[in-house]
């Protein structure tokens, strides 16, 4: 009987822990995708090619920024590694400026999106629409690349959670 009861308070702590640390999205965030030539280097905009939490926080992001009256576009979701690898070198060995900073990029992995400014001339110029839109996707759940420590990256937004990969 102690055992069946002690059995039974495992259980409610798992069911208690488990949607805190995101089991879910460790066991489901797995979406299915089109088959790509994954050595295509070309943008994808697509949100149906995020990990579905990402897609779900995106959505959810682009509406509040609609009610707030920012024009938001997505620039870019999903990169195949072979893109990663091609702007990894543009500014490195090929010419250029530097535009990311690593190989290891959330997008290869479903889990980040690029924005900027819609219907303007300037999509990259006005500092306060960022700076707005960033508040507003930390509150979604997403990592805003404008708050990155050591190379701010304002377009960028990723889904980002300790327990996934
Ligand atoms: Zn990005």
């Amino acid at each position: 009987m102690k055992k069946i009861i002690l059995f039974l308070i495992f259980l409610l702590l798992i069911f208690m822990v488990f949607p805190r640390v995101g089991l879910y999205e460790f066991v489901f965030d797995r979406g299915e995708y089109d088959d790509r030539n994954e050595s295509s280097t070309e943008i994808i905009k697509d949100l149906d090619e995020l990990s579905p939490k990402t897609k779900e926080l995106a959505l959810e992001f682009l509406e509040r920024c609609e009610e707030n009256g920012l024009d938001v576009r997505i620039t870019e979701t999903y990169r195949t590694q072979a893109r990663q690898d091609i702007l990894y070198e543009q500014g490195r060995t090929t010419p250029g400026l530097v535009v990311t900073w690593t190989k290891n990029s959330k997008h290869t992995k479903r889990r980040a999106f690029d924005i900027c400014k819609d219907n303007t001339d300037d999509p990259y110029g006005d500092v306060e629409f960022f700076r707005k839109c960033a508040q507003i996707g930390r509150e979604v759940g997403l990592t805003p690349g404008y708050y990155f420590d050591e190379v701010q990256d304002i377009p960028h937004y990723e889904l980002n959670r300790w327990w996934l990969p």
